[in-house]
């Protein structure tokens, strides 16, 4: 049986290993669609547009709200970040699961939109090693470094409104946790109407 695509919604603080984790997961498992992001924040070294982001001017991004073209966008240390609306329907409707790597705000605006949207958010072990990965990626100044650690703070209220959380000490590990987790959402049974459906007609058969 023909089945319909998930929203799967991944958060975690800036620094967690979230586009790593991305990147591995739709590698290995072909079935997911990354959704890939607006925003007006500058690329970084080996960023390019139309790969890791859209890189627009604040210009273009307005363009965007005003035509409705975003399924929800949310401002992020001075700069915004949106979803592309088009991508994410045509993909969903033709029964593929889609990743939007999203910050929180926006989280809480797909699940309004999409009540049945899979919430994961992603953790480092610790705080000091949040800090540790934060600085070794070396692409930030102190002064934004700084600015992500006290988003995080204030993040991490907002955890307990997540479907799941996932704890990335290990890549490998977090991708099969991440995939499994998808998985079984295709499993709940308010997704699973038309099979229940089908079933109680064929014992009704017998
Ligand atoms: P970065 O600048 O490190 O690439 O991303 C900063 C934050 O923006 C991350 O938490 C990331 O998940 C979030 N983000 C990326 N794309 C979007 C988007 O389309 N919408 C929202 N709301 N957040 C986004």
């Amino acid at each position: 049986m023909g089945r319909e695509g998930i929203l799967v919604v991944v958060s975690g603080f800036s620094g967690a290993g979230k586009g790593t984790l991305m990147k591995a997961l739709v590698k290995q498992y072909d079935e997911y669609a990354l959704s890939i992001s607006a925003t007006t924040r500058k690329p970084r070294e080996g960023e390019t547009h139309g790969k890791e982001y859209f890189f627009l001017s604040r210009e273009e991004f307005q363009t965007m709200i005003q035509e409705n073209a975003l399924i929800e966008y949310a401002q992020y240390v001075e700069n915004y970040y949106g979803t592309p609306k088009a991508y994410v329907q045509q993909q969903m409707a033709a029964g593929r699961d889609v990743i939007l790597e999203i910050e929180i705000q926006g989280a809480m605006k797909v699940k309004e939109q999409y009540p049945e949207a899979l919430l994961l958010f992603v953790t480092p072990p610790s705080a000091a090693e949040l800090k540790r990965r934060l600085i070794s990626r070396g692409t930030e100044s102190p002064e934004v470094i700084e600015a992500r650690l006290k988003r995080a703070a204030e993040e991490a209220e907002y955890m307990g409104d997540y479907d799941y959380l996932v704890i990335n000490d290990d890549l490998d590990t977090c991708v099969k946790e991440m995939h499994a987790l998808i998985q079984a959402q295709h499993s709940r049974t308010s997704r699973q109407g038309k099979f229940i459906q089908q079933i109680k007609k064929e014992l009704n058969e017998l």
